[in-house]
């Protein structure tokens, strides 16, 4: 343990010491650049800071949505996708936005993938079963929404475990499917995946509907120009940006029906992830 962080803090030395040296390289050239009457010591480490904050914030982004190096077990796209993309919904069940979201959905005959939040469930058993039975896919969203790279192993586990004893218990079906929050796992997760017979699930187009300025026609106007064969499309019917509950989801739920109906008529066709999309791992 006490190695495991060792290790970890001289990486993120490492890279931050690279990343400052390239920072202030990049502003030296910056400044080299443009009129000498500009440059200060002020300008170039601010220019530096500036630099790397950017540079920071750029290889978490790509990590939390790329990955690094070759990851199969790993899925950000449905893999033979045809015409079919795949709508997913994070942090629920909840009691104020699921039930709308599903009436949506029935109304509109397409089927989604729910990651849900083990708390969650346990607080609404009537909507895991009613999200089964309208034959949407039940996934794992960990137990109390943690973040899995900080979480010791015997809390982790716990966590996945706790959270489909739940899903099983109140809807009769192990989910199937397992996403970290905010899309952060580690070799851990990915190990404890294949245990316990699931899929990661990540996600190729996020709608963003997190953000505390959303609105619906914003949601679906970003979903609708970037959404391509294949692509799993992440929204949120519960959570929020810090805690685990309390977000307004009321945009998601606005912005449902016409992204539903835009995606087809872009051609592309509604599917859930567990009877078309994904092969099984048990
Ligand atoms: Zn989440």
């Amino acid at each position: 343990m006490i190695i495991d962080i060792f290790v970890r803090g001289l990486i993120f030395m490492i890279f931050i010491s690279g990343s400052t040296v390239i920072s202030y390289y990049a502003t030296r050239l910056l400044a080299f650049l443009i009129p000498s009457t500009f440059i200060s010591d002020i300008f170039l480490w601010s220019g530096t800071v500036l630099f790397s904050a950017l540079l920071l914030m750029g290889v978490t982004y790509y990590y939390v949505y790329r990955g690094f190096g070759t990851q199969a077990d790993i899925i950000r796209r449905v893999p033979e996708p045809g015409n079919r993309v795949a709508i997913t919904f994070d942090d629920g069940p909840s009691e104020k936005y699921t039930p709308r979201i599903l009436d949506i959905l029935k109304e509109k005959n397409a089927k989604a993938t729910f990651f849900m939040v083990g708390m969650q469930v346990e607080k609404n058993p009537e909507l895991v079963r009613r999200i089964v039975e309208e034959g949407h896919d039940a996934g794992n969203h960990t137990y109390g929404h943690i973040t899995v790279p900080n979480s010791p192993p015997p809390r982790l586990a716990a966590q996945i475990m706790r959270t489909n004893l739940a899903i099983l218990q109140h809807s009769g079906v192990y989910p199937q499917f397992l996403r970290p929050p905010r899309g952060l796992y580690d070799m851990r997760m990915r190990r404890l995946a294949g245990l316990f017979g699931q899929n990661l699930i990540l996600w190729s187009l996020s709608s963003q509907d997190w953000h505390p300025r959303a609105t619906p026609a914003g949601i679906a106007r970003r979903v609708l120009e970037k959404a391509s064969a294949g692509d799993i499309i992440l929204f949120h019917d519960s959570g929020s940006l810090l805690g685990k509950e309390g977000a307004n989801r009321q945009p998601t739920v606005d912005a449902l029906g016409p992204v539903i109906d835009g995606l087809r008529a872009k051609g592309l066709e509604i599917a859930g992830l567990e009877e078309t999309i994904i092969p099984k791992v048990v």
